[in-house]
């Protein structure tokens, strides 16, 4: 059971409390695509743009100082929520998709050549794809994929004959967007190692909902984003070891990024700014602190256990719709994800009618096409929880997709 007092953290969303034209109130249950933010993170960026706003590291007043200030504050936020042991580790981004084009990009033009291998995971985002299968587009790498049961958990059993010392780097969710799966990640670091292989952690599903250690996991690079826990949209966080950072060359090139510049050539800045081309999200950055604030006040550990307990109350309530099947390992396995199909039952239209009940879920592939080929589905209805959302809200899930199975019955 939950320990959680959800009455009172749902008084610090705003935008949850509204009703739709036929007087449904919102059900949202969209979270894995986006959460909502709490009161403090919209009055951070307020306060920002009210009292502090400038352009940040550049100009020689206060105002920029202040900025700048809040700026770095919001990385040393960051870097002790994850666990990294310097400032220099910790680079703000634009969201996971722009932190793993960025190790793609400058960590592996430079790393990996032809008859390389990246191995991914048949359960990863398209992010944790495309930017892969480019840099083997331009180095000749060769792409493998540890392979997902018919559990929805990777399976691990094939590690060994798909690591070899061609290996060169490891890129995998810590948590699937679609299966809710928990990959055991420390297990996995450790064996991509021992073929010295580097790993990059997709942690997009995980940091929302997870107390994380890029330590203790020992992973070489973790991104997420902001907008997934509570933050505002355009900022993530893209963490990697100080020294291959260091040792990486500059993914963007702009202002900011320098050290210094001749018409012909540059030297790039010293970690983290060697990173940040350009103007930054700048209130979005700032408004990750309070975000943070947020999830360490209510504790990732009793926000885990919340979702998984409404996860398990929807598998309970929807255990017998008739052609109903869900996607992934069994709830003890998995976090607040529950995504299903129906036989004979679009999952647009399934989708369509339950917002016609004011309820909020994602349809379609999310961004996951090779894991829907795997399943042989080609779409799937995802519900998603999080600290804010009730056990009422999960029964109304219920009802309303029984009554959409009855209607087209
Ligand atoms: N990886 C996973 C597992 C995700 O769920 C998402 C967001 N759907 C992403 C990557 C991409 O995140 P963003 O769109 O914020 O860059």
């Amino acid at each position: 059971e939950s320990q959680l007092d959800v009455a009172r953290i749902r008084t610090d969303f705003p935008i949850l409390h509204q009703v739709d034209d036929e007087g449904n109130p919102l059900v949202y249950l969209d979270n894995a695509a986006s959460s909502q933010r709490p009161l403090s993170v919209i009055g951070c960026l307020n306060n920002v743009y009210q009292k502090h706003y400038a352009n940040v590291h550049r100009g020689g007043h206060r105002l920029s100082a202040e900025s700048t200030d809040l700026y770095e504050e919001a990385r040393r936020a960051a870097q002790r929520f994850i666990g990294a042991k310097s400032e220099n580790e910790v680079i703000f981004t634009s969201g996971t998709t722009m932190g793993i084009n960025l190790v793609a990009r400058s960590w592996g033009d430079t790393n990996v050549s032809a008859g390389d291998e990246i191995l991914l995971t048949e359960m990863e985002h398209h992010s944790n794809l495309v930017p892969w299968q480019q840099l083997a587009a331009r180095t000749g790498a060769i792409i493998r994929a540890i392979p997902v049961n018919s559990e929805g958990l990777l399976d691990l059993d094939a590690l060994p004959q798909l690591l070899t010392e061609r290996t060169k780097i490891v890129a995998f969710c810590a948590v699937s967007n679609v299966l809710g799966t928990i990959n055991p990640v420390e297990q996995i670091v450790e064996v991509a190692h021992q073929v010295g292989a580097k790993v990059l952690v997709d942690a997009a599903q995980a940091v929302p909902h997870e107390a994380i250690d890029v330590t203790k996991w020992d992973a070489d690079f973790v991104a997420f984003s902001a907008h997934k826990m509570l933050g505002p949209s355009g900022v993530g966080i893209l963490y990697g070891k100080e020294a291959l950072l260091d040792a990486m060359p500059p993914f963007l090139g702009g202002g900011s990024m320098i050290d210094t510049v001749e018409i012909d050539h540059f030297t790039p800045a010293m970690l983290p700014a060697k990173f940040e081309a350009g103007t930054p999200p700048i209130a979005g950055a700032i408004a990750l602190k309070p975000a943070i604030e947020y999830l360490e006040s209510i504790g990732l550990a009793e926000i885990l256990q919340h979702e998984q307990s409404l996860a398990s109350y929807a598998h309970d309530l929807l255990l017998n719709v008739p052609g109903l099947r869900f996607l992934g390992p069994g709830v003890s396995e998995k976090a607040g994800i529950v995504s299903f199909t129906i036989d004979g039952l679009a999952a647009s239209d399934v989708a369509a009618f339950l917002d016609g009940h004011g309820i909020a879920v994602r349809e379609g592939h999310h961004c996951t096409l090779p894991l829907h080929k795997k399943l042989g589905i080609s779409a799937s209805v995802r519900a998603s929880f999080y600290l804010y959302n009730t056990r009422e809200e999960v029964e109304k899930l219920a009802d309303s997709v029984k009554t959409t199975v009855a209607f087209f019955g």
